[in-house]
């Protein structure tokens, strides 16, 4: 049995999952917000009452917000602010007495839609999160790519290509830069300029998007983006991002797919599962030695 854990900034998901990906059993509780040690409790409390009810010991992954330096160890780049620089991965190998494997949230996302979702059978998968904030994921053959400062994927907080009139002055972003991705294509940015703008306001959201992502492409050349969180749903994007982007690409032709999650909000717990996917998840850089707190 897997269980995986999703760590968000306002609820933390646990699902057990069996071996073909059917769900066994799925809980649900609010995050202990600005509360470090209740968030390592609550999540061994969640991991207990998934195998009471299941009456089973599963391996446990956890998705989280942010990353696990490789330098200390702890947690980075978390917009949970109070789970940064805070020994996670220890804390939580302690509270649930085994070993536990920890991603990030957007690439737990990318992971799900490659291994059983909207990117099945492709080679080379981008998946990205278009919510309160803006994530990456990359796999490739079936593997998360990390990378030894544990950021692939990371492009949320890439500068917006070409800005230009609306996009100007650059925003800025709690990551302490200007004119990141995330500020641009968040559902928090879509949503105050739509109540201004409206249609216009949707055009101009695609045009950005497809600016991002050809970027991406240029790059990775993927098979496939996925696109998750609240944003991905505007079903309209499917097809109009696509028909802007190639302004953008390198190529006479472009053959990426661009695509809707199939697991909607369970993603995220479910690539949190998948990390005990045996040899279908490898780490590119060996865990830093922990630091005794
Ligand atoms: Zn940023």
């Amino acid at each position: 049995m897997r269980i995986g854990i999703d760590l968000g900034g306002t609820k933390i998901e646990g699902i057990a999952l069996d071996d073909a990906g059917q769900v066994l059993v799925r809980r649900r509780v609010p995050t202990p917000r600005g509360d470090y040690a209740g968030t390592v409790a609550a999540i061994a409390a969640l991991v207990d009452e998934i195998e009471s009810a299941t009456a089973a010991r599963g391996s446990v992954g956890v998705g989280i917000p942010g990353a696990l330096s490789r330098v200390t160890g702890r947690v980075k780049n978390a917009n949970s602010t109070w789970l940064n620089d805070r020994p996670l991965h220890g804390d939580l190998e302690s509270a649930l007495g085994r070993e536990v494997r920890l991603a990030n949230d957007a690439n737990c996302f990318a992971l799900s839609e490659a291994v059983d979702g909207a990117g099945r059978g492709a080679r080379v998968v981008f998946g990205v999160i278009l919510g309160t904030g803006v994530g990456g994921g990359i796999v490739v053959d079936g593997r998360l790519l990390e990378g030894p400062n544990a950021i692939a994927g990371e492009w949320g907080h890439n500068p917006l290509p070409l800005p230009a009139g609306d996009d100007l002055p650059l925003r800025a972003c709690w990551c302490g830069r200007a004119g990141c991705i995330e500020n641009y294509l968040c559902g928090p940015a879509l949503s105050r300029e739509r109540e201004i703008d409206g249609e216009a306001a949707l055009t101009r959201y695609e045009a950005r998007l497809a600016r991002a992502l050809a970027g991406v492409i240029n790059l990775l050349d993927p098979d496939v983006i996925v696109l998750g969180g609240g944003v991905s749903n505007l079903d309209r994007l499917y097809e109009n991002v696509p028909r802007l982007w190639g302004a953008h690409v390198f190529s006479d032709h472009v053959a990426t797919r661009l695509a809707k999650h199939v697991h909607g909000d369970s993603s995220g717990v479910r690539g949190a599962a998948w990390l005990w996917g045996g040899a279908m998840v490898v780490k590119s850089a060996p865990r830093p030695q922990r630091r005794l707190s």
